[in-house]
């Protein structure tokens, strides 16, 4: 066999191990890689195929002999160097095509690979023990921490029944909040090292599924009122009394869909709606859908929403708050519940996100007892704010007699919270003149501005001021 042949060249460089024998056994060809990893030098050729694998390859008579099966697949063999030390390799055996009684012998040294293999699975085990090690610490410390959290949060509560002076109630409820805040913080993180340590469980239990969606309803409703946005609510007939599922966790992700929703909205409408979109057996999948007329999302932003410690931007968490959480809780507790959860959403246009649950349905589970038609719900919304697609159009546009209609509602809400000394709330108005002016000229942008400014100082007379110019320009 000619060595420098350029049949041969091509294979001379490859990394796995070439040799080529005759039916003898008797070795022709080794590429660099054989006759490094063997130790031979240039007398390879003309050793016998057994030399290299004698625990595969006996030498008779007739040539060798092997149990070996000829072909593409690759088999597990142990390799002899030179100095007879051995190594593991993978190898494949195949007959040449060219040439019947030539045989050519690929194999690819394990040791190295064994090896490395060896090395990251002791690194991923070294990681999965830190990561739970990390997660129990985190669960550990979360738990003590809601014991002084509350501590603080029942003590301010009991002197809130005391006869207090304004000031002192207004410090006091600025503690109540922050506690609360806190403590939603220190469930999320609770929640979230549990869900990642796998020692998160679903309690399952038969509850009554609308009396759950009064319950977060009743949860909502005053923000989403106060806040001037109409809420309606949507459940499918087909959907029986009772349910079989964790309602605990289920509240948790509507709780945080909704709060975001209300977040993120400052004008229009907020709707939930579920259906049943599949039944077999004694589960179905029920179907929720959480939608809003807010800021909505960047397409490029969609992505990252379920990740954890996810924030659009962080000019958002700056001006909303939140850890980020929320959503990469509600995208583990949906699929530990077998479902997904989903977002359709476009910039300024609002956000839907959707999100499908299987629960189990009791064997004489019947579909909702009315039989009426859909169970829907608007007492909440006031006739005056029903709104419809267009309707939310014309309030965005500057200009529009909705627009100035709801500018002056605002603007009057947010006088009231200045006069009361509520300045976070009358910060919130703020947030929704901004967005109602967003396409106003420049002149009625810069007292907007500087009435945002004036709120942000808490300055009495300069908000004042700057109420009077926008109330004239209206
Ligand atoms: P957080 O607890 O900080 O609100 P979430 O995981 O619930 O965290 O939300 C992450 C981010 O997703 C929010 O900070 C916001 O940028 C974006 N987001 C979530 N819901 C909405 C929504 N309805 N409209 C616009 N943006 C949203």
């Amino acid at each position: 066999m000619e060595q420098s042949g350029n049949c041969i060249f091509p294979m001379e460089d490859a990394l796995e191990m070439i040799l080529m024998f005759d039916q003898t056994g008797t070795i022709s060809y080794g590429n660099t890689a054989a006759r490094k990893r063997l130790e031979y030098e240039e007398e390879l050729c003309g050793r016998n195929i057994s030399d290299i694998f004698p625990n595969t390859f006996r030498l008779s008579e007739n040539g060798f002999e092997s149990d070996l099966p000829f072909g593409n697949e690759l088999q597990n063999l142990v390799a002899y160097r030179k100095n007879l030390t051995c190594f593991p390799v993978e190898a494949r055996m195949i007959r040449s095509t060219d040439c019947q009684d030539m045989y050519i012998c690929m194999a690819n040294d394990m040791l190295e690979r064994n090896f490395l293999n060896r090395e990251i699975e002791q690194v991923r085990q070294e990681a999965k023990q830190a990561m739970k090690v990390k997660s129990e610490f985190v669960a550990n410390i979360t738990h003590e921490l809601r014991t002084p959290v509350n501590g603080v949060l029942g003590n301010v509560r009991e002197l809130l029944n005391d006869d207090l002076d304004a000031q002192m109630t207004k410090s006091l409820r600025l503690i109540e909040r922050c506690c609360e805040d806190m403590n939603k913080i220190i469930n999320n993180i609770l929640d979230f090292s549990k869900l990642e340590a796998g020692k998160f469980t679903l309690e399952p239990r038969r509850f009554d599924f609308r009396n759950m969606l009064d319950y977060v309803k009743a949860h909502h409703i005053n923000k989403i009122t106060e806040k001037g946005l109409a809420f309606f609510m949507t459940v499918s007939p087909q959907i029986p009394e009772y349910v079989i599922g964790d309602e605990l966790r289920i509240v948790q992700i509507l709780n945080n869909l909704l709060s975001n929703a209300q977040k993120f909205t400052s004008f229009g409408k907020i709707t939930l709606e579920v259906v049943k979109t599949a039944q077999v057996n004694d589960k179905m999948e029920l179907f929720f859908i959480v939608k809003d007329s807010g800021i909505g999302i960047d397409e490029a932003d969609k992505e990252k929403l379920f990740q954890s410690f996810s924030q659009v931007d962080a000019s958002i968490s700056r001006k909303y708050g939140g850890t980020g959480l929320g959503l990469n809780i509600c995208k583990q507790l949906v699929e530990l519940m077998g479902g997904r959860i989903e977002v359709e959403s476009e910039k300024n246009r609002g956000s839907t996100f959707s999100f499908s649950i299987w629960v189990g349905n009791e064997a004489d589970g019947e579909e909702h007892s009315s039989q009426s038609e859909e169970f829907k719900d608007s007492k909440f919304v006031p006739s005056s704010d029903f709104m419809d697609e267009e309707k939310t159009e014309n309030i965005r546009k500057y200009g529009t007699s909705e627009n100035t209609e709801n500018l002056k509602r605002n603007l009057s809400k947010l006088i009231l919270c200045v006069e009361m000394e509520n300045w976070e709330k009358a910060e919130m108005f703020m947030g929704t003149i901004r967005q109602l002016t967003e396409e106003a000229p420049p002149e009625v942008k810069r007292v907007v501005l500087r009435l945002k400014m004036a709120i942000q100082k808490e300055n009495y007379d300069k908000v004042t001021a700057g109420f009077e110019e926008l109330d004239k320009i209206l």
